[in-house]
């Protein structure tokens, strides 16, 4: 099995930190301050099992100005050439979780495309388990996601499973 995969989602969601985790290489930066991510980044997994292309994006937000515009269209465009796409949000304190405008925004854009999407909810070691299955359950009413994979991109839990359903899917 082989094929591409792009990580979409929001600034500082992780998933730069989750493309340098499949590839056990540091090929992306990574850094708490938004919008360090200006170009695609590709990383290839290999493993007997098959071939992924991961491809790194710049983080999705209401773009003010050309430059910042230019790096939105530039992540969408990834979400239109590859076999799926990652969107990656990061867990969120409370137990109502909300989406918020700014993955509303990205998951309408993303029902536009219309590839096989999974939810990658990054940063579990930052939340109480307990609150890990309300976020799943409210994102899972609002698209059709083929699978949901909870993660630590910095520990490494779940990358191993993330790519396993990933192959899954190709
Ligand atoms: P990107 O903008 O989506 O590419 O996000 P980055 O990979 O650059 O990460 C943004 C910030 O989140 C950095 O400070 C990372 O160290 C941090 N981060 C990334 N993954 C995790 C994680 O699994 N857990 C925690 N606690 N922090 C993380
Ligand atoms: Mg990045």
């Amino acid at each position: 099995r082989s094929g591409f995969a792009a990580l979409i989602g929001r600034p500082n969601v992780g998933k730069s930190t989750l493309l340098n985790q499949l590839t056990g290489e540091k090929i992306a930066i990574v850094s708490p301050k938004p919008q360090t991510t200006r170009n695609r980044i590709l990383g290839v997994v290999t493993r007997p099992e098959g071939q992924v292309a991961f491809i790194d994006t710049p983080g999705i937000h209401q773009a003010k100005g050309e430059l910042n515009r230019y790096m939105v269209e530039t992540a969408l465009q990834a979400a239109e050439e590859v076999d799926l796409v990652l969107f990656v949000i990061e867990s969120v304190p409370g137990e109502k979780p909300e989406i918020g405008p700014g993955n509303r925004m990205i998951l309408e854009r993303l029902q536009r495309i219309g590839k096989p999407t999974f939810l990658v909810i990054n940063k579990i070691d930052a939340i109480p388990k307990a609150l890990v299955l309300p976020l799943i359950e409210r994102y899972r009413n609002e698209f059709p996601f083929a699978e949901v994979v909870p993660i630590s991109a910095r520990e490494g839990d779940g990358v191993d499973r993330l790519f396993q359903a990933v192959l899954g899917h190709l």
